[in-house]
């Protein structure tokens, strides 16, 4: 006999406007979950939908991906028990896909991403795929609300391949430059962060104990300041992690000859760079979209090991009832790294 269940969700209903409403979910259908949610990261794409500046948005919708919970019932074999806490790979693609067929579950062609193009996390519980699943062995739920956006600076550099003899810089001091350089910290001691903004370099020094930090200045290269941190070298590996036209473009001017770049922010438009310069240097171009199941493992795996630090991350703190009264305000503070709302105490 199917139950009902009762449970708060938190709907986006327009751009600007959320609504707090009581609704029913079904039981977790064959190979589904039932989780109840403890924590959800808000993250850049939260923030564009709700200003109504996400492309191809749909509205009403469940905002939530970056999401933290407990297993409350199982409907299909696992290894997974009721009551271990997981975190949820949002990415959920066509098994039959020829991109999932290759391993690239990242970024197949029918891919929805949950909290998204589907309604997400930002309710009491929900049903998600048991293979979606991640467990923590001793990560908290904090640390596990965490994971999806390192997961995207974990994919980043994975694909960059970046090791220890390498030059490396990050284009972008924002939540995602920052959970790049989480892993890149791992590969190689020689990194510079470029920013427009002062704090935001002076938190890379301070948090991440970066060297070398370089203000940016619209139209000026960054060619000296490269130099000077590289031994007179310019980088190998370039990650973009501003999304920005110009600051894309201005990539392929500052790379080593024989270097990568990668596209991790996403300019909604265009961008055309000159081809003698592309291959004079023979550089490789790579975009980054979302990470792979592997790389959950990976991420947890880093954060119980220790090998990267959580700490500094969030900075916000609301409930789940508070969102449609505090969102607007919590996400236009000057202070905000990562808001996490809470579904507990
Ligand atoms: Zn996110």
């Amino acid at each position: 006999m199917p139950s009902q269940l009762m449970q708060t969700e938190v709907r986006l209903a327009q751009p600007g406007k959320f609504d707090l409403v009581a609704n029913s979910l079904s039981d977790p259908p064959e190979g589904e979950a039932r989780i109840r949610i403890r924590r959800i990261g808000i993250c850049g794409t939260d923030i564009h939908a709700f200003h109504g500046r996400q492309p191809f948005f749909e509205y009403p919708r469940i905002l939530g991906h970056e999401l933290a919970a407990e297993i409350v019932a199982l409907n299909g074999p696992s290894e997974l028990i009721t009551g271990d806490l997981v975190t949820v790979e949002p990415y959920l693609n066509d098994p039959n896909s020829p991109a999932s067929q290759t391993g690239k579950t990242n970024c197949c062609e029918s891919l929805q991403v949950l909290g998204v193009h589907i309604d997400g996390g930002m309710r009491s519980e929900i049903n998600v795929p048991i293979s979606k699943l991640h467990r923590a062995a001793s990560a908290s739920v904090d640390q596990l609300a965490l994971v999806e956006m390192l997961c995207i600076g974990c994919h980043a550099v994975n694909r960059s391949q970046s090791n220890k003899v390498d030059n490396a810089l990050i284009l972008g001091a924002g939540p995602i430059g920052l959970s790049a350089l989480s892993f890149l910290q791992t590969r190689t001691k020689n990194i510079a962060v470029a920013d427009l903004d002062e704090g935001r370099l002076q938190f890379c020094r301070e948090a991440f104990d970066v060297e070398h930090t370089i203000k940016v200045t619209p139209g000026e290269s960054l060619e000296r300041s490269l130099r000077e941190a590289f031994g007179g070298r310019l980088p190998d590996v370039i990650f973009d992690a501003t999304g920005n036209r110009d600051s894309m473009l201005s990539s392929f001017e500052m790379a080593a000859h024989g270097g990568r770049i990668v596209f991790i922010g996403l300019f909604q438009g265009r961008v055309e760079f000159d081809d003698p310069n592309f291959h004079k240097r023979e550089l490789t171009l790579m975009a980054s979209r979302n990470a792979v199941s592997a790389e959950f493992k990976e991420v947890i795996q880093a954060m119980e090991s220790g090998q990267i630090n959580t700490d500094p991350w969030i900075t916000h703190r609301l409930h789940l009832d508070e969102v449609p009264e505090r969102f607007g305000d919590v996400i236009s503070s000057p202070k905000l790294r990562k808001a996490v709302i809470h579904l507990d105490t």
